[in-house]
């Protein structure tokens, strides 16, 4: 089998959220697709460990907000990466509720889908959940975020839980990580110890001195010994301790 060939297929990224008992719960995932027309149904592929799909099969509802192509970080990394355990993902983000009382995040959202679950299917590591949509509305005319975007302007793998996840040996053995390998070959010509990259060890963003980080207004050149104490993951959000050498 060849792991690159999953690469080809196509996806968004999206916050599909619901509420249970009075709380709000949330998680960014890759997998949504519009499975009929007649009558409009959406369909969600999710991990049966997140916390956010075993509230849907109790709610039997659900939203999906369709991020836009240049989303806050701090948005992905709450909710992709955070635990609801840990953070309140919904406090400081605006949302709205429809017909079926699920939130509807609406901050760098282009459009949004209020269902009610019809079906759930076991599919192994995942449950594909398909909903009726109740009722839609379109926020903006600004491009949707790609996962393809999304992957190469971060250049991160998928979060574990993620359908579209494959274990980073199994590209490597592809060879998908070559460009990586010739940055560091590229790194090691300049001055070493200034040139370090650091890895965020909760949603494996990569701080490159050499790029910099613009979404943080951090110039090329910046070593990460350098950055400001208070520097945050641009994708999760995490604090610079969270940052080991790669
Ligand atoms: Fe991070």
């Amino acid at each position: 089998m060849k792991y690159k060939a999953l690469h080809k297929l196509s996806y968004g990224l999206y916050i599909i959220s619901t509420s249970y008992s009075g709380r709000s719960y949330g998680y960014i995932g890759n997998t949504v697709f519009q499975v009929t027309s007649s009558p409009p149904q959406l369909a969600i592929s999710c991990h049966k460990d997140n916390v956010s799909a075993s509230k849907i099969l109790k709610s039997k509802v659900f939203s999906v907000s369709v991020l836009q192509k240049e989303t806050d970080t701090s948005l992905i990394g709450r909710f992709g990466f955070m635990s609801g355990d840990s953070i309140d993902k919904f406090s400081d983000i605006s949302t709205i509720t429809a017909v079926t009382g699920a939130p509807v995040v609406v901050d760098d959202t282009v459009a949004w889908f209020d269902c009610e679950v019809v079906s759930v299917t076991d599919a192994g590591s995942h449950l594909i959940i398909v909903g009726l949509i109740k009722e839609s509305d379109l926020l903006s005319d600004e491009e949707p975020l790609t996962y393809a975007y999304y992957r190469e302007k971060y250049k991160m793998l998928a979060p574990k839980n993620a359908p579209t996840y494959i274990e980073k040996t199994k590209l490597e053995e592809e060879g998908l990580q070559g460009k990586d390998k010739e940055a560091e070959e590229g790194e090691e010509s300049a001055d070493k110890d200034d040139m370090d990259t650091y890895t965020c060890s909760i949603c494996g963003y990569r701080y490159d001195p050499a790029e910099g980080d613009p979404s943080s207004n951090i110039p090329p050149g910046t070593p990460f010994s350098e950055l400001p104490e208070d520097y945050r993951c641009p994708v999760c959000n995490a604090e610079k301790e969270y940052f080991k050498k790669s």
